[in-house]
């Protein structure tokens, strides 16, 4: 059986009155995601580990941030044509570890359904899927709420 790994990092700014979208939901904050698309990190990260399992390139090679079809696109939408593309090379998703580095708020109440919205979009179970989140510390402009940033490991196999 073949295995490919894959590794992706985002980093967006946070504005105040600005949505925040993480792992394609919508948490009720006062600063959220600055972007092209909807600027959700954690979906980002997660497709260019995918992308890069398969030595695809990255996110911005397939949906490149100057081209408007992509203005204020849902990240579900990119996740999805991401995985047409895995799917494409006859590969599919084993598991998923990510991380979500900020300051605030609080998202371990939104996890659960965050996961969901990933295993629908990827064809797993959400016991295949890891969303962790920490803090920095109060130090650099994560800690500062300037900014946040997601981290995503992939697992895929060959059909
Ligand atoms: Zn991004």
């Amino acid at each position: 059986m073949s295995f490919r790994i894959g590794s992706g990092v985002d980093f967006h700014q946070l504005q105040k009155g600005k949505d925040l979208w993480l792992g394609g939901i919508k948490i009720p904050h006062s600063k959220g995601a600055v972007g092209h698309s909807d600027a959700d990190v954690l979906l980002h990260a997660i497709c260019d580990a995918l992308l890069g399992a398969l030595s695809l390139g990255d996110i911005g090679i397939h949906f490149p941030n100057n081209d408007e079809q992509y203005k204020n696109i849902a990240s579900s939408i990119l996740l999805e044509r991401t995985m047409n593309l895995i799917r494409k090379e006859k590969y599919s998703v084993v598991n998923i570890d990510s991380t979500i580095c900020l300051e605030e708020p609080k998202i371990n109440t939104h996890t659960e359904k965050m996961r969901q919205m990933i295993a629908a979009l990827t064809g797993i179970t959400i016991n295949d899927i890891s969303i962790k989140a920490t803090t920095t510390e109060k130090m650099g402009f994560v800690g500062k709420g300037k900014g946040i940033i997601a981290y995503a490991t992939v697992l895929l196999k060959k059909d």
